[in-house]
């Protein structure tokens, strides 16, 4: 049977303005790094896709190297079999930056590899443009003019819509800003690591990214699933650690889970699940416009949506919160 969209699929969603552009994201995002590449049955991953959109997830975060491609050409095939209808309510984004193919053009940010993997990308996803564009890393073997000029060109060009960046430190994004800001270009959204556990965000990058007005998305918000439940009691043999390998050495993993041990006191005050906590905590900050959630099944995409119930904080616990992530 085709599919039919839940039609009260933006009730509950909160859709958050971009920096200082018009286009609007919604609070939580699907990043398809894992459980989207061929090592995961279709049927799941169209599951996980069809979910996410019925609660209102309009955004779905890709790059050219998920699962080397894969994860591309599956959102591809889910696409066209079931979303086509829906292209003007969907953002999808893509990216290139890390090692793609062998030889010197295909990693970095020349013009030569970005436009050509742009090319690539569009290919696999059987799309016509990307909703955003993103150059994955700084390259420090290109003049940032270069990168920024062949990202410009992708917009002028029709292949993309808007111009992001990634794990770019915060001079970085202050220098490639200027450039686009010479030339016009839709350069609206930062995409970095961000998370109960990691908190470098804070320290530089999130005042460059307010003073450029360009708005700022979260990978990796669950640090990998460390803030959830999932490894409370040992680690299940359908995890991420089970299947990929360790997320951090021993002694960090286990720091770790004793952070979260005393963080889910607090959650439990609030009625939220850990990782409900561990999302709301982000999105109390309105630099952060979104949240690029991972999730290997449904429920914990429902969960994870489900954050956005309750997502202010008293004065006291976010001092709470703080003494616990700084012991
Ligand atoms: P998360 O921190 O959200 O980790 C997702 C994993 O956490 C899931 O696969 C699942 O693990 C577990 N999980 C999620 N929700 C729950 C829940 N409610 N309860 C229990 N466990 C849960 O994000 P990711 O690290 O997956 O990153 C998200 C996205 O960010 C990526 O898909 C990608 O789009 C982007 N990204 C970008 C990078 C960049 O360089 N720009 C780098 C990394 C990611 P399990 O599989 O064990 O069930």
């Amino acid at each position: 049977m085709t599919y039919q969209a839940n039609k009260s699929r933006y009730d509950n969603m909160i859709y958050r303005s971009v920096g200082k552009s018009g286009l609007k994201l919604p609070a939580v995002s699907l990043g398809l790094w894992r459980n989207f590449g061929d090592d995961v049955p279709l049927a799941t991953q169209k599951d996980l896709i069809l979910t996410a959109f019925d609660l209102g997830i309009t955004h779905f975060d890709i790059a050219n190297n998920y699962g080397g491609g894969s994860a591309e050409r599956n959102f591809g095939l889910i696409f066209k079999e079931e979303l086509q209808g829906y292209r003007d309510e969907l953002i999808v984004s893509t990216k290139a930056g890390y090692g793609m193919w062998d030889g010197p053009y295909g990693d970095g940010g020349s013009r030569k590899y970005l436009v050509s993997s742009c090319d690539a990308s569009l290919k696999r996803l059987g799309l016509d443009y990307v909703d955003i564009f993103y150059h994955h890393r700084y390259d420090p073997e290109t003049p940032l003019e270069e990168t920024a000029v062949a990202l410009d060109s992708l917009v002028r060009s029709g292949k993309a819509m808007y111009i992001g960046i990634s794990n770019y430190s915060a001079d970085e994004a202050r220098n490639i800003s200027t450039i686009f800001k010479a030339l016009k270009t839709p350069f609206i959204i930062n995409q970095m690591k961000y998370n109960m556990l990691e908190r470098e965000f804070e320290s530089t990058l999130k005042a460059a990214t307010a003073d450029e007005g360009i708005g700022n998305i979260s990978f990796s918000p669950l640090a990998q699933g460390q803030l959830t439940g999932r490894y409370l009691n040992g680690i299940p043999k359908d995890s991420r650690v089970s299947r990929k390998g360790a997320l951090t050495d021993e002694a960090t993993f286990e720091k770790n889970l004793a952070t979260v041990r005393a963080l889910q006191k607090i959650a439990e005050l609030r009625h939220q699940t850990m990782a409900e906590l561990a999302i709301a905590w982000q999105l109390r900050d309105a630099a952060v416009t979104s949240v690029l959630v991972g999730a290997s099944r449904v429920s914990q995409l429902q969960e994870n949506v489900r954050a956005l119930d309750n997502i202010s904080f008293t004065t006291e616990e976010l001092q709470a919160i703080d003494k616990i992530l700084k012991e």
